[in-house]
Formats: C-alpha cells, sequence, structure tokens
C-alpha cells in the first residue's frame, strides 16, 4: 500500500474512533502547503544534472512545521507528504511546539561527490529559502543526509536572511548543533523499547533483537542495546544481512563498518538473506530503514513479539492487521522513534536561548519525553480500548485538532 493512503487510513481511523467533526477531519487531512522545484547543478565531469525537491508543510496549528529532509532514489510526492504527516503528529506525541514537514530530493546521495551533495543542497535551499524559517519551518536531517547537509542549508539560508543557526536542527556542534542530537532517534528508540517491555514485565537485558538498517538510527539503537545486555542476533544494511545467534560484537561491526563502509566480509557473523532479517527468530525486531517493509507478503511470517517501528512507517496497515491477530505487539513510528524531532527540538530551544545544555542534561530530558509520551500513549488506549498505533494517533490527532479549533476559521 502506497504511504500516503497507509498514513491517511490510520489518521481516519483514529478521526472516527475520536468522533472528530468532518471539516476539522479534512482540514486535517490536506497539507498546508507543497513545494516542488527542479534543482540543476553541474556535475563534476561538467555536464548537467536535474533533480527534483520537495517540501511539504502539513499543518502548523501548535507551531512552527518541522521535519527531515531526505535524500533518495525513492523520493516522491505522496512519500512526502506523508512523512509531512506523521511529523505532525509525532510533534503532537511527542507534545512539543511543532507541525509537521516533511522535504527530499530524489537522487541517490552514492553516485554524488560531496562537492556535487553541496552544489545540490544549496541550489534547493536556494529555491525554498523564503519559505521555511525559524518561526515557520525548520529542515532536520533524515535518510542520506546528515550534519553537514544541514551546515550548508544554514550557510546558505543565511546569505539571504542574516545569520540564523535555528532554522535548521540536526547541525554540526561547532555550528550550535546540540549534544546528543545525532545519537537521539537511536537513544529514544531505546527508551521506548524500555518503557514497553518494563509494562510487559520485561527488560532489554537478555532478550535477542534484530535490526533492519545500520545507519545512524539503526548503529545507534544496537550499540545501546549492547551495552544494556540485549543480544542482537542480526543485522542488515544495503549490502545484504548478518546473523550470530550468540549475539553479534555491535562495537567491533560499528568499528567494522567505519572502515569498510557497510557490513559486508564482517568476520564476527554469518551471512544471510535480507528479507530474511524481517522473519528471523527473535524478541524484538526494530525495523530502521524504509518505509513499508512488513506488508501483507510477510506480515504472517514474523515471529518477533515486539516490533519497535524506528523507521517512519514500516508497517503497512494490512500488516498491521495480520500482526495484531497473531499478538505482535507494535510500538508505532509516530511515538517509536519520535527522539530525534525532539532533541531537535532542544536544539532550537537552546539556539533560541543561546544557551548550552550538557549532553546529561539532552539525555536525561529526552527520556522524561519519552516516559511521558509512552504513558500518555496508554491512557488513549484505555480510554478508546485501542491498540498502540491509534493510541499514538487519537493522542496526536486530537492535540492537533484542540490547537485547530482554538485558533478558530474565520478568515
Ligand atoms: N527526520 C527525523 C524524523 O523523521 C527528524 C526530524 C526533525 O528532527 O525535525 O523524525
Amino acid at each position: 500500500m502506497n504511504a500516503l493512503a497507509a498514513t491517511s487510513r490510520n489518521f481516519r481511523h483514529s478521526a472516527r474512533i475520536l468522533g472528530l467533526d468532518s471539516k476539522v477531519e479534512k482540514s486535517l487531512l490536506i497539507p498546508f502547503r507543497e513545494i516542488k522545484v527542479e534543482c540543476t547543478i553541474p556535475r563534476d565531469d561538467g555536464t548537467l544534472a536535474s533533480y527534483i525537491g520537495f517540501r511539504v508543510q502539513h499543518d502548523n496549528a501548535r507551531g512552527p512545521m518541522k521535519g527531515g529532509i531526505r535524500y533518495h532514489p525513492e523520493v516522491d510526492p505522496d512519500e512526502v507528504n506523508a512523512l509531512a504527516q506523521l511529523m505532525t503528529w509525532k510533534s503532537a506525541v511527542a507534545d512539543i511546539p511543532y507541525g509537521g514537514a516533511k522535504g527530499g530530493i530524489g537522487c541517490n546521495p552514492g553516485d554524488l561527490s560531496t562537492s556535487e551533495l553541496e552544489r545540490l543542497t544549496r541550489v534547493f535551499t536556494q529555491k525554498i529559502h523564503d519559505l521555511i524559517g525559524v518561526h515557520t519551518d525548520v529542515p532536520a536531517p533524515d535518510m542520506g543526509t546528515n550534519a553537514q547537509t544541514m551546515a550548508w542549508i544554514l550557510d546558505e539560508y543565511s546569505k539571504f536572511h542574516g545569520h540564523s543557526p535555528a532554522v535548521v536542527t540536526g547541525k554540526p556542534i561547532d555550528l550550535g548543533g546540540s549534544l546528543g542530537r545525532e545519537a537521539a532517534t537511536g537513544r529514544g528508540v531505546v527508551f521506548a523499547a524500555e518503557a514497553l517491555l518494563a509494562e510487559h514485565g520485561k527488560s532489554i537485558k537478555g532478550l535477542t533483537f534484530a535490526i533492519q538498517g545500520f545507519g545512524n538510527v539503526g548503529s545507534w539503537a544496537a550499540k545501546l542495546i549492547h551495552e544494556r545486555g540485549g543480544k542482537v542476533i542480526a543485522v542488515s544494511d544495503i549490502s545484504g544481512a548478518i546473523k550470530n545467534p550468540n549475539g553479534i560484537d555491535i562495537p567491533e561491526l560499528i568499528r567494522h563498518k567505519a572502515t569498510a563502509g557497510s557490513l559486508k566480509n564482517f568476520q564476527g557473523a554469518d551471512s544471510m538473506d535480507a528479507n530474511e532479517l524481517l522473519v528471523h527468530e527473535c524478541d524484538v525486531l526494530i525495523p530502521c530503514a524504509l518505509g513499508g517493509v512488513l506488508n501483507r507478503e510477510n506480515a504472517a511470517d514474523v515471529k518477533a513479539k515486539f516490533i519497535i517501528e524506528a523507521a517512519n512507517h514500516p508497517t503497512d496497515p494490512d500488516a498491521d492487521e495480520i500482526l495484531a491477530k497473531k499478538g505482535v505487539v507494535v510500538l508505532p513510528d509516530i511515538y517509536a522513534n519520535s527522539g530525534g524531532v525532539t532533541v531537535s527540538y532542544f536544539e532550537w530551544v537552546q539556539n533560541i536561548q543561546g544557551f548550552m545544555w550538557d549532553e546529561e542534561q539532552v539525555n536525561k530530558t529526552l527520556k522524561n519525553y519519552m516516559t511521558r509520551a509512552f504513558h500518555n500513549i496508554k491512557g488513549m488506549c484505555q480510554t478508546h480500548d485501542c491498540n498502540l498505533r491509534m493510541g499514538a494517533f487519537t493522542l496526536g490527532v486530537s492535540r492537533v485538532a484542540r490547537a485547530t479549533l482554538l485558533r478558530g476559521w474565520e478568515a
């Protein structure tokens, strides 16, 4: 199922549970603004190449719109739209004063040199600089982008508007980035997992984990799980998957990836089929890569008891139904991966205050936010007798709907 259809279906389901007014429902579904721009750059060999960039600003009832910019060949308008909508609900679930947005460029960053990526990022920023801003729309990294990408956006934006560090988050520390932001999504995933497991009388220590994706989120989640005594028995990345039933030495794997560039040829594990990872025997499955990976084709074969959605929309609604029947507990993306945007908020606050927090304060405050959100979601599950996904959606959607109604409709 297409990402937008899946996200909208979940939204409509939550609107029905909440008994949302149909005018409000319609207005919350339609994005505030959709931007599509052409970005042409000279390649290093002197030829010209054109790429399409998108920014979808979904909703700003609760504050400036917020969300990452993704560089990936599969970026398309529907997907960006869905991801922007998810950001609105995610910010509201975390109870941070933001709306939602998402952007992307359809390109393969692995095929572009650093200077080509810099030119592409600067051209994209030139096209959207009037529509983003500290109090309107604040980009951040996502798949295929990182702190360096944010540094280029900040520099290009500042040429038009003066130095404005709070216009992007996930920046390098030297340019006003926050301590702890790099690890924040993975750390938040682990705090979310701890909250869920505690509810079931379990802890990370001694459980087995399969992690799909070993980029920023997957590698941080794996490292923190390993530190807490969890056994990571299967990991995958773009080059394939590896397994070791006794637990993979994650610090060693991180060192291997840093030098070899991928998981390939890692000595401490056997290789396995990448699709097999999702249905591998384990206690907890953590998808940290693309959307839609759990669907009606493979959901029935999942063996994990818990799924923590570190990626955005990894489980489509058909898979949700199948997993629910099997008794698999799914911790939804709009909560499980909200650690990234939450620490983005701390970064933005620090920039506006002109004051830097130490890392301990960042991590401690993140834990408080993640724990509070989990209890708020559980409260909605009890009130509406629904699963965790609908608990999170009803929490996020009801907060945004209240803000929308308080602001009023008159033009
Ligand atoms: N790209 C991340 C996400 O999907 C972070 C967004 C942000 O920090 O604004 O949540």
